[in-house]
């Protein structure tokens, strides 16, 4: 057996089996090249579903850490230190917001966003105690938590999870009146991904968040915009809200905010609804933690500059323009996506995503399926036009053209 395949048996010996990884096992990574434990180098086009944007091991950012390991690492939310003023300011100017409330995953930030918009619906817009109700849409991704995937509309997510937390109303994503008709009296939020990363890169349709941005203010209802995967540069912006003009009551941030380095995830809102939370009722042994800090504060730092986000803009035009001509050939029925980060639906004909997704990791691209038809291509912000180039000619050779 190949050290590939003694290290894949025996991780599947030994784990649970909640994933179907390909079958690569990584060693090093820089930028956006990962090198396996036989010397095979890939081209990174995941980038940890956005968590690394910055890329493998970013120079700036594992500075940052590195500097932060050698003063201090985790001090609990008992005691103040020195790292988390700052984090949380530099972050709620990035967001023009005035609160932050720091976890580690995106789940727990979901959960937390879920936590505060119930606790402001029940203290600040009066609906009475154990009635709020959130409206999520339709083949939404937002955590693996049993709350979470109570509104899940993927079977595989749900399937013997349950008893479900009630208080979720699913609507159909981009349907206006659908939200309408469902916002009542004891909404206290809409929750929405304003691109569905999961479900394959699903922008919505033009108008779709204006919309609901103007629905939830007219019926004082908060907007939480879960940007997990499509914030923090992605799209070519900040924030992928910003295509719309539109402005969320509420940030949901993770992935790429702890720069591929360590888990750190968001919450950044008013402090209208941030302000509802009092000592004793939330939080995170671990969230907000000086290494966290630190890591995010390079992050937010690189964003200001406004670098990544432009280069996910160029880079992502060009990606598009390229992604239509494979269109016009008929290998591939639909290319969606915003930026540097597009869904590929492949013709039935031409494979499955994850038959193609194989076929690009034996000519040394990494790429994820998902929904059968799918693959997902979502690379570092910081990769080269000509690996980017040289990625999607790989993609054309499997495709035959
Ligand atoms: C990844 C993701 C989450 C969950 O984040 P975890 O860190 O895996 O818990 C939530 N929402 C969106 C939109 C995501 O892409």
């Amino acid at each position: 057996m190949t050290r590939t395949e003694v290290l894949i048996a025996s991780a599947e010996a030994n784990s649970a089996h909640n994933y179907h990884p390909l079958p690569v096992v990584v060693a090093t990574a820089d930028g956006a090249w990962m090198t396996d434990v036989e010397g095979r180098r890939f081209l990174d086009l995941l980038a940890g579903y956005s968590a690394l944007n910055f890329g493998h091991r970013n120079r700036r950012l594992i500075d940052a850490a590195r500097a932060q390991l050698e003063r201090v690492t985790l001090t609990s939310r008992a005691f103040h230190h020195d790292r988390f003023a700052e984090f949380c300011a530099r972050l709620a100017e990035l967001c023009g917001m005035e609160m932050v409330l720091p976890m580690n995953t995106g789940a727990e930030a979901v959960e937390s966003a879920v936590k505060a918009a119930r606790k402001w619906g029940y203290t600040i817009k009066g609906v009475p105690d154990g009635t709020a109700k959130i409206v999520v849409a339709s083949d939404n991704f937002h955590g693996r938590t049993t709350t979470i995937i109570s509104f899940s509309t993927a079977p595989e997510a749900r399937a013997d999870f349950g008893p479900y937390t009630p208080g979720f109303e699913i609507v159909p994503y981009g349907d206006l009146t659908a939200m309408s008709q469902t916002l009542t009296q004891n909404t206290v939020a809409v929750l929405l991904e304003p691109i569905q990363g999961e479900a394959g890169v699903l922008v919505p349709p033009a108008g779709y968040l204006a919309g609901v941005r103007e629905l939830t203010r007219e019926r004082n209802v908060l907007f939480i915009a879960d940007e997990i995967q499509s914030g923090l540069g992605r799209t070519g912006r900040t924030f992928a809200c910003e295509h719309d003009g539109v402005v969320p009551d509420m940030y949901v941030l993770g992935k790429a905010l702890g720069g591929g380095v360590v888990p750190v995830s968001a919450v950044v809102s008013s402090a209208e609804v941030l302000g509802v939370f009092r000592p004793g009722e939330h939080g995170s042994t671990f969230g907000g933690n000086p290494l966290a800090c630190a890591v995010a504060i390079e992050v937010i730092a690189m964003l200001r500059s406004g670098e990544f986000q432009a280069r996910s803009a160029e880079l992502g035009e060009h990606l598009h323009r390229e992604l239509a001509v494979l269109r016009d050939t008929g290998r591939v029925t639909q290319v969606r996506g915003r930026g540097l980060w597009a869904g590929i639906d492949i013709a039935p004909a031409y494979g499955t995503g994850r038959e193609v997704s194989e076929k690009l990791m034996d000519r040394g691209v990494l790429v994820k399926d998902t929904h059968g038809a799918t693959i997902r291509i979502a690379p570092p912000l910081v990769i080269s036009k000509e690996d980017l180039d040289w990625g999607l000619a790989q993609l054309r050779t499997v495709l035959g053209v």
